[in-house]
């Protein structure tokens, strides 16, 4: 099968389609999946490059290059500043990410469906858009468990936390991201799908969307300018892209003003044996004893982010250096009360992106610290070292932090949302109930965007099930 609709020569300048998706992501790939199942002449724009899951590059760096946007350097201005990482490639955050696949808590399900008034949202009500969500990408927990794995089961075990295992979109030998299920199966029924083709702005007049301004870059790098008309016009860009091109286009009314993530804290662990967590999928347990707000788990760990975090402070890591069997990457992540933003300026081609933490967050992460150094001595290490520069490591669990240095703590995070909210509320949410932008007929969101609030847990699984059940009433009241 064709690994995509058109090439650069055959990319005609202007194209016509009944529902274009602008975002091969979690969102854009799951909605085109419901919409060609109705057989809805649908059309799907993406920025990065199609690179199907059996043809990743093998090296580490060089997967980051291609399908990590800007290379993985993205960061969100604050104190301190929070790195963080998104996909830029077919099949967005699913082909980068480590498959787990959760679902919300059923209380925050509820409580945004109160604060935001979004109509017919609750925990029983998305139960079976989760369920169908799981189905296709064959989530199930893992046939068994490496041993750095059991670091985190056994430290629940050691200290009576709760620890839960995690249900994954991987099999031992296959992990099912979008280019693995639902895209080839779109693909086979119709889909079209322009890879390297970057959405530059939506015309806009009088509240409704006239068209799109892209533009497709071949390998080597010459550019084409392509004007496309739909019906329907879907932003499924992520957390960040999405407010970026909405703003750049004139649609601004709560977009990108509340934008969340969970912030996360690293430590590396050695312990006296070989964990061999190097070779292994990340971690498949993780310690819930102090959710909703603070949640402990295994990161994902491979010769280039061990490099990454000795050479971040080789000075106090360097003893590790050939310790790599014996070695793994564990975080705690918080659920913040603070808040961020997504802002494009004139002049500048990319979003600008804030994040503040509160004074309850910083003091989160601290004890999710704690928390998380208790849990890596409880599980039998003998040095922990946190992702706070000049930190020689502990050696036991004696001392606890009291605070994090702000220019010393090294911060990220991976699970962004809630920049465009959905919700009947006009003073919060840039959408209504099913992710129809607000003031407007033809203008959708459908990704981590709409997501109301951090929800403590991984995001994919929900990203799916809000886009199934908005789908289905998109299909219920759209005329063709
Ligand atoms: C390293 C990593 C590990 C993660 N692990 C997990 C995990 O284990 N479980 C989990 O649930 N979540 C995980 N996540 C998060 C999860 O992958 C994301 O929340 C999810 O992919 C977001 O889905 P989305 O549809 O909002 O956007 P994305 O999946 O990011 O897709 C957006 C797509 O839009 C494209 N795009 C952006 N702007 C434009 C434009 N102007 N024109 C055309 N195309 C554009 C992008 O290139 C991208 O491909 C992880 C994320 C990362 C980075």
């Amino acid at each position: 099968m064709a690994l995509s609709s058109y090439d650069f020569i055959s990319v005609p300048s202007e194209l016509s389609c009944e529902v274009v998706i602008i975002g091969s992501g979690v969102g854009g790939s799951a909605l085109a999946r419901q919409l060609l199942e109705k057989g809805i002449d649908t059309l799907i724009l993406e920025e990065g490059p199609y690179i199907p899951a059996d043809n990743v590059p093998s090296s580490y760096s060089e997967q980051i290059q291609a399908m990590w946007r800007n290379g993985g350097l993205t960061a969100a201005m604050g104190a301190p500043m929070i790195p963080y990482a998104e996909a830029r490639c077919v099949g967005g955050g699913s082909e980068i990410n480590s498959a787990i696949i959760q679902r919300c808590p059923d209380a925050l399900l509820d409580e945004w469906a109160n604060t935001y008034q979004i109509e017919r949202f609750s925990a029983d009500g998305l139960k079976p858009y989760y369920e169908q969500s799981e189905e296709l990408v064959h989530a199930q927990y893992p046939s068994e468990y490496g041993a750095d794995s059991l670091v985190l089961k056994r430290a629940g075990e050691a200290l009576n936390w709760k620890a839960i295992p995690l249900k994954m979109a991987r099999n031992a030998s296959t992990k099912f991201s979008m280019t693995r299920t639902l895209l080839p199966q779109s693909l086979m029924k119709g889909l079209r799908l322009i890879p390297y083709c970057k959405v530059e702005k939506l015309l806009v007049k009088n509240n409704e969307v006239k068209g799109i301004k892209a533009v497709v870059t071949s390998a080597d790098g010459q550019k084409k300018p392509v004007s496309i008309k739909a019906k329907y016009y879907f932003c499924c860009s992520g957390a960040i892209n999405t407010p970026a091109l909405l703003l750049k286009s004139g649609v601004s009314k709560n977009v990108g003003q509340s934008l969340k993530m969970h912030p996360t804290i690293k430590v590396l662990a050695k312990f006296p044996e070989e964990i061999n967590a190097a070779p292994s999928p990340v971690p498949g347990y993780a310690i819930t004893e102090f959710m909703p707000d603070i949640r402990i788990g295994g990161a994902v760990f491979n010769p280039s982010f061990f490099g990454m975090y000795l050479a971040a402070d080789f000075e106090n890591r360097a003893s590790l250096l050939n310790e790599m069997n014996s070695c793994g990457i564990y975080y705690a992540m918080i659920r913040p009360e603070g808040m961020g933003s997504v802002k494009m300026f004139p002049g500048i081609k990319e979003p600008v992106v804030k994040f503040n933490l509160n004074k309850t967050d910083r003091s989160n992460l601290v004890k999710g610290l704690n928390y998380l150094k208790q849990a890596m001595f409880a599980a039998g290490a003998e040095l922990v070292i946190p992702s706070i520069k000049g930190h020689k490591g502990w050696l036991d669990n004696s001392v606890n932090l009291d605070s994090l240095p702000q220019d010393k703590t090294e911060l990220m995070t991976i699970h962004l949302f809630s920049s465009c909210p959905m919700g009947e509320n006009q003073k919060l949410c840039a959408t209504d109930s099913y992710g129809k932008v607000h003031g407007f007929d033809n203008l959708f969101i459908s990704d981590a965007s709409l997501i109301p609030g951090a929800s403590g847990v991984n995001p994919q699984g929900s990203i799916m099930a809000i886009t199934l059940r908005n789908a289905e009433h998109f299909l219920n009241t759209a005329t063709f």
